[in-house]
């Protein structure tokens, strides 16, 4: 089994600058370098420069970026050049460009670009949700690299949260996969299986537990295979596989999952091929694991993004 090498939102090449964030001399010099890049993200979007085939983010120097919640995204070490995020109302549209969201153009973005909208988008999803102290109630400050928050009147320090949640691509002795379909989905689309980790439990055991309540299949061997974030709003994608032993009946829960089948590689060919079903888009770690699985690109996608197969 090869790792999986083509995750969209996994591919961000800049410097997070850990160390700089709560150096204020620093930080005060490189938002007055004109050389600074801002990217300004409202409502999970940036404005982007998007076409069939690629996307370039829109980025403003720092005397035209909007009020807004500032926080460091790092430093570009092959130009030097340092990015912010801000979190305000998108600036007016330059001619070409539009607002753009991570499922639309997060496999068309360069690497860098990918990288820095998936970690604005997380870090001003938390801020915008995250606006008061909760211990007391009191609206928090943003500390100077925006990267946590203060209580300014318990003195309290808050920071980011990511839910880790696992998702599992199940297979049975003759090798076919397993795929649902979540009954809050819409017509003919299906993905691999997928639930929360839940507290004090491991990512494995939160694979087995929810294999087991959606589909009443008990798994054995659960092995990881990469992670994505997926901050829509604030989710760490933990990717596995896992067996199923032989001689157990699909059993859905009907509330989550409505559906869900064996798939050989031809019969999942054949469905998609026959528009019975419908794979998530490329952007998705399901989509990545279930072509891991396949051995290859494989046709259909949801149609959220409009994208040329
Ligand atoms: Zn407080």
């Amino acid at each position: 089994m090869t790792p999986l090498d083509s995750l969209a939102l996994s591919r961000g090449t800049v410097d997070r600058l850990t160390e700089q964030r709560a150096d204020t001399a620093w930080l005060d010099a490189a938002w007055a370098d004109p050389g600074t890049r801002v990217l300004v993200v409202s409502d999970g979007q940036a404005l982007a420069r998007v076409d069939d085939e690629q996307a370039a983010l829109v980025f403003v120097p720092p005397r035209q970026a909007p009020e807004g919640t500032r926080f460091l995204l790092g430093r570009d070490d092959a130009d030097g050049i340092v990015y912010f995020g801000v979190s305000a109302p998108l600036p007016a549209a330059p001619p070409g460009t539009r607002p753009a969201a991570l499922r639309e153009v997060g496999t068309l973005l360069g690497d860098r670009d990918a990288g820095l909208l998936t970690h604005a988008v997380a870090l001003a999803n938390w801020h915008d949700t995250h606006t008061h102290c909760p211990v007391d109630g009191t609206p928090t400050v943003p500390g100077p690299g925006g990267h946590f928050t203060v209580c300014p009147k318990d003195g309290t320090e808050h920071f980011p949260r990511t839910d880790p949640a696992v998702i599992m691509l199940i297979t049975d002795p003759d090798d076919r996969c397993l795929l649902a379909r979540n009954a809050a989905w819409p017509g003919r689309r299906v993905s691999i299986l997928a639930g929360f980790v839940e507290p004090g439990e491991s990512a494995e055991q939160a694979v087995i537990r929810e294999v087991a309540e959606e589909t009443h299949i008990k798994v054995t061997d659960v092995r990881y295979v990469g992670s994505q974030p997926w901050p829509m709003p604030r989710s760490l994608m933990l990717g596995f596989r896992a067996e199923a032993p032989a001689g157990q009946a699909i059993e859905v829960d009907r509330e989550e999952i409505a559906e869900a089948y064996w798939f050989s590689r031809d019969e999942l060919l054949a469905a998609i091929r026959a528009r019975e079903i419908a794979l998530p888009p490329p952007v998705s770690i399901a989509r990545q694991i279930i072509e891991q699985w396949y051995g290859g690109p494989l046709p259909s996608t949801w149609s959220e993004p409009p994208r040329r197969q």
